[in-house]
């Protein structure tokens, strides 16, 4: 992998070079230390991988936007009602207890995003990161007002006029409500979108929605419109660590040198290897269009987002010129060197089967998910207590949380010994949802009915509205 930012020669560095002196001065003998930021203008691509990123930002664009105005029952299908800690989720509701579907989900997204890269590079720069779906939209956005590649470029090389002030007040003005509505997106799902959406209509948003709205408008406007490809080379560790990922079976996206190379024009009636060429016409259109500004032709580099729009470019280059397509294509390091790609590695199958596993049990876990939840905890007070009739009494507090939207009330039985009884002060209070209610629970048995000194015992609570929402969980009843 080449890197083209790299401007420092370990040979060439003052003698005084020590780490404060490194950080002190801007350049180290007429070296730039930082690439001095250029405005890259991709030009316009069509084909099958511009289609399928299209499809890619459609979708996911109307999913943010769209899903919080649906209703789930007699909720906002997502929402994260932080004041109530409560986040709903497609029909279900989850507590600051549930916080371990949230490590679930993010070990999921983790070994998907791994085994992905490890099977097609970075797919998940190219076609679903949202710098790369938003910049779409805003470079979509640009090219209408602007034109295309060489008129927009005209036109920031050129004096100002009335014709120029237009097309970027108009262009500003719509990235800047495109990105003000998607801070009210995000908001949305934090607080009710249909009331937040009154709230701003009636001038009446809370300070914090205020600030997160333009905190989020100005992160998308800056992202999108301003930073676009410098977020992916300096901002995102993941360009970074992604070659860990990679092996030489990895799927990446490769100009073909072997057939490429000499590069050079000639007409299309020429004959290439009569002139010594190889198949690139050194059209310059792959660079073109490269929303890094990089030449794949140079290899592989991290700046590289795998948005195979090269790849679309040059397919229409090979296609006039009647050449064979895929001088620039997915492929494998394995397969540029003449080798058989081997598309079943160990490492593919540890990462599906980790995640079969873990997407399982969670789903496992979720169906059979209950709307309370019980702890018990045992009196350390005492082992056991004898009461005045001769009995055995062991004391337990029963922590009961309410997981349910609803308010329940709960009923507590015990069982696992015979001729139990079971005293209890607090049992049948109502319980709010999200509320943990503390049960205090005697349980009294005659010594006769106790086999050993340690007597496995079930408590269960039910609810009084609804039978269904019930929970047991193991104690142990200690005796003499
Ligand atoms: S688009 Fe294809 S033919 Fe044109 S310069 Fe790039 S690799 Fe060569
Ligand atoms: S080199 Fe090709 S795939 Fe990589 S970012 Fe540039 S255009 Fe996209």
């Amino acid at each position: 992998m080449t890197n083209k930012q790299v401007a420092i020669d370990p040979g060439k560095q003052s003698s005084t070079n020590s780490p404060a002196d490194a950080l002190s001065i801007d350049t180290v003998e007429g070296v730039e230390l930082y690439a001095k930021h250029q405005k890259i203008y991709p030009r316009k691509v069509s084909g099958l991988f511009a289609k399928l990123r299209v499809s890619a930002v459609l979708v996911l664009l109307s999913l943010y936007y769209f899903l919080p105005w649906f209703h789930w029952g007699q909720r906002q299908i997502v929402l994260f009602d932080l004041p109530e800690r409560q986040f709903h989720i497609f029909g279900m509701t989850f507590w600051p207890q549930d916080f371990f579907y949230l490590t679930a989900v993010l070990i999921i997204a983790a070994l998907s995003l791994f085994f992905f890269t490890a099977i097609a590079g970075r797919l998940w720069c190219g076609y679903a990161c949202p710098q790369t779906v938003w910049t779409e939209v805003f470079l979509w956005v640009e090219r209408k007002i602007e034109g295309d590649r060489g008129r927009q470029m005209k036109l920031d090389k050129g004096g100002m006029s009335v014709d120029k002030l237009k097309k970027k007040a108009l262009k500003h003005t719509l990235w800047i409500l495109f990105s003000f509505w998607t801070g009210v997106t995000f908001v949305g799902y934090f607080t009710p979108i249909r009331e937040l959406t009154f709230s701003l209509l009636s001038f009446s948003l809370g300070p914090w929605e205020l600030f997160w709205i333009a905190f989020f408008c100005l992160a998308t406007y800056a992202n999108a419109g301003w930073m676009r490809e410098q977020v992916c080379i300096y901002m995102c560790p993941y360009a970074r660590f992604q070659g860990a990922m990679f092996d030489k079976d990895t799927l990446v996206i490769s100009y073909d040198t072997a057939r490429g190379d000499p590069k050079g024009s000639r007409q299309k009636s020429e004959d290439p290897k009569e002139k010594g060429l190889g198949d690139c016409i050194n059209c310059q259109l792959c660079v073109q269009v490269c929303p890094t500004g990089i030449d794949i032709r140079d290899g592989l580099q991290y700046e590289c987002i795998g948005c195979a729009a090269c790849i679309d470019v040059c397919n229409g280059v090979m296609d006039k010129m009647d050449y064979n397509r895929d001088l620039i294509r997915y492929t494998t390091e394995h397969q540029l060197e003449g080798h058989v790609t081997n598309f079943l590695r160990p490492k593919l199958f540890i990462y599906m089967l980790v995640l079969i596993a873990i997407i399982t049990a969670m789903g496992l876990s979720m169906a059979n998910r209950s709307a309370v939840e019980l702890d018990v905890i045992r009196d350390r007070n005492g082992l056991y207590r004898e009461t005045s009739n001769g009995l055995i009494e062991n004391t337990y507090t029963l922590k009961v949380m309410n997981k349910d939207t609803q308010v329940h009330s709960f009923d507590v039985t015990a069982s696992g010994l015979p001729n139990m009884k079971l005293l209890t002060s607090s049992q049948a209070l109502p319980a709010e949802p999200g509320e943990v209610l503390d049960l205090v629970v005697s349980l009294q048995i005659k010594p006769v009915d106790l086999e050993r000194a340690s007597n496995k015992i079930e408590l269960t609570v039910t609810s009084q509205q609804d039978s269904d929402i019930a929970i047991s969980e193991e104690a142990r009843f200690l005796g003499p």
